[in-house]
């Protein structure tokens, strides 16, 4: 499939099926082994002639989304776990052991700031923390223990780009690794690899699976790190479970279709904010691809729109601490994602009371622009 282009490879790329009769879709092997005719066979699967062996090991359905969203992201290998946050946590402890030191940006996804600075360091792994928009901070940070630099390709919730040449740049002449995670941009809109990131992370919870009836992680990156990470999810136990697995292959088969029209409306959704003038700010990506800029569009609020009444007016635009589904739904990030920060680091990175974080769905665009409108005009303070 390699030879092929990115919409055909979305929808081809599992494994073919070795039984005779293939079914057309991909069987799910909801199981936890596999059986062996006798010892000679048994021991195949030592010798590398048999894949599968005991599923937290690997599994078909999960295998097909580790190497499917490989091919995607053209990186040599990936492996799926049972959630972005696993993936993540794999990832660093391919790379990180005790008295490391990994720089990691300022503005990261709540759930990952957790893990690095309440977790990592219980393995005497230390993290610091640093703005990336100017890369002289990163730079000044790195000291000889530094092995990782930790970025997300586009930042949550301020869509910030991060500049990822240059990122990929400053980790090689210091001869350390990077990791990026994409899950707001996919590799639909970007393949960090392909820019020369060793690994590249991706909560399949979000784009990848894109119906919200999924948690699932998948790392992918350079041969020798995703090998270790295999045997870091054997280890850890966090492997995905072949049902969920078959779910985000299934999901990820419209990868492409669902971000071509849901980039599209964003970009029409950030445009009609714009002008609306109880918008204070629109955050939404200038430049990510020339396939779109993403599917997420944040807004401050102007003062006088009244947050609380601004979440009951929405009408079919349901609130979800969560995003990426085929659905338009809206957070907030101050009471959901962003929870944990402390309040001092997230006034400095500007996520504030105003701040309504929108995932942007397939609907019809006019409908989707309409419901903002309508919300913001019944939630004025003076309209009320
Ligand atoms: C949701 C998310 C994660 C965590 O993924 P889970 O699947 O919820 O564990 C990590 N990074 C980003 C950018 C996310 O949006």
């Amino acid at each position: 499939m390699k030879e092929t282009n990115f919409n055909t490879k979305t929808v081809h790329f599992q494994t073919k099926e070795m039984a005779r009769n293939a079914s057309k879709a991909k069987p799910i092997y909801q199981t936890s082994a596999f059986v062996f005719s006798d010892l000679d066979d048994m021991e195949s699967f030592y010798e590398g002639e048999k894949e599968y062996l005991y599923t937290r090991y690997s599994n078909p359905n999960t295998d097909d989304l580790g190497k499917g969203v490989a091919l995607l992201e053209e990186a040599e290998d990936g492996v799926a776990t049972s959630s972005g946050m696993s993936a993540i946590l794999v990832g660093i402890l391919a790379v990180a052991s005790q008295g490391d030191h990994i720089i990691a940006s300022d503005d990261l996804y709540g759930g990952t700031y957790q893990l690095f600075a309440k977790e990592l360091p219980n393995f005497g792994i230390n993290v610091s923390f640093v703005s990336f928009k100017d890369l002289d901070n990163v730079k000044k940070a790195i000291t000889n223990k530094s092995i990782l630099l930790y970025t997300e390709s586009i930042t949550n919730p301020l869509l910030r780009v991060e500049k990822l040449e240059e990122v990929i740049q400053l980790a090689k002449a210091h001869n350390i690794k990077t990791m990026i995670d994409n899950t707001f941009a996919t590799p639909y809109l970007l393949q960090p690899a392909t820019l020369g990131a060793d690994l590249v992370v991706h909560s399949a919870t979000k784009y990848i699976g894109g119906h919200s009836d999924v948690t699932a992680g998948v790392l992918v990156g350079e041969q020798s790190l995703v090998n270790k990470a295999k045997s870091k999810v054997i280890s850890l136990g966090c492997n995905l479970s072949p049902f969920e697995g078959w779910l985000a292959c299934r999901g990820m088969k419209t990868l492409s279709v669902r971000m071509e029209r849901q980039s599209a409306n964003a970009q029409a959704l950030a445009e009609a904010l714009l002008l609306y003038p109880d918008v204070a700010h629109v955050y939404y990506p200038e430049f990510v691809s020339n396939k779109g800029n993403g599917a997420m569009v944040s807004i401050d609020l102007a003062v006088d729109v009244n947050v609380e009444q601004f979440f009951r007016s929405l009408g079919w635009i349901k609130i979800a601490p969560t995003l990426a589904g085929v659905e338009t739904t809206v957070s907030y990030p101050i009471r959901t994602s962003h929870r944990t920060i402390p309040d001092e680091l997230r006034n400095e990175l500007g996520i504030g009371k105003q701040l309504i974080r929108i995932s942007v769905g397939i609907e019809d665009e006019h409908d989707i622009i309409s419901a903002f409108r309508q919300a913001i005009d019944l939630s004025k303070n003076d309209s009320l």
